[in-house]
C-alpha cells in the first residue's frame, strides 16, 4: 500500500509533528493555508470519513481530543476550523482520513 500519511506515522517520511498518542498523529502541513494549519490523523489506515467503522470510535474520539489539547496550547482561543475532506467533490488528495485545524486568521465561509 503506497500511503504517504501511513510512512509518516512510521516515520519513514519526516514531517513536523506536534502531538502524538496511541491513536492520533498530529503534524504541521506541507503547505499551510493559514497561520496555523496542522493535520491530525489515526494512525490506523482509514480511507475517508466513508470508511469509519463503529470500531473505531476510540479513534474519533481521540481526534477531537488532541485537536482541543493543541488548541489550547497553541493558544487558539479566538476559535479555529476543523476541515474533514470527503472523496472527490470533497477534494480529498490524501487518502488517509485526516483532519486539518486552521487557525490564526478570520477564516470566511462558505469555503469554494
Ligand atoms: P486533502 O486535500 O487530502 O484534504 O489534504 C491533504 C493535505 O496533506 C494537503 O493540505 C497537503 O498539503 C498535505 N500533505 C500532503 N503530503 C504531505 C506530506 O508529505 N507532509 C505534510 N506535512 N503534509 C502533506
Ligand atoms: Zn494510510
Amino acid at each position: 500500500m503506497d500511503c504517504v500519511f501511513c510512512e509518516i506515522v512510521k516515520g519513514n517520511i519526516l514531517s513536523e509533528k506536534i502531538y502524538e498518542d496511541e491513536y492520533v498523529l498530529a503534524f504541521k502541513d506541507l503547505k499551510p493555508q493559514a497561520p496555523v494549519h496542522f493535520l491530525v490523523i489515526p494512525k490506523k489506515h482509514i480511507k475517508n470519513a466513508l470508511e469509519i467503522k463503529e470500531e473505531d470510535k476510540d479513534i474519533l474520539y481521540n481526534v477531537f481530543l488532541s485537536i482541543q489539547k493543541i488548541a489550547k496550547e497553541l493558544d487558539l482561543k479566538d476559535g479555529f476550523r476543523v476541515v474533514n475532506n470527503c472523496g472527490e467533490d470533497g477534494g480529498q488528495t490524501v487518502l488517509h482520513l485526516h483532519f486539518h485545524v486552521l487557525g490564526k486568521r478570520k477564516l470566511n465561509w462558505p469555503p469554494g
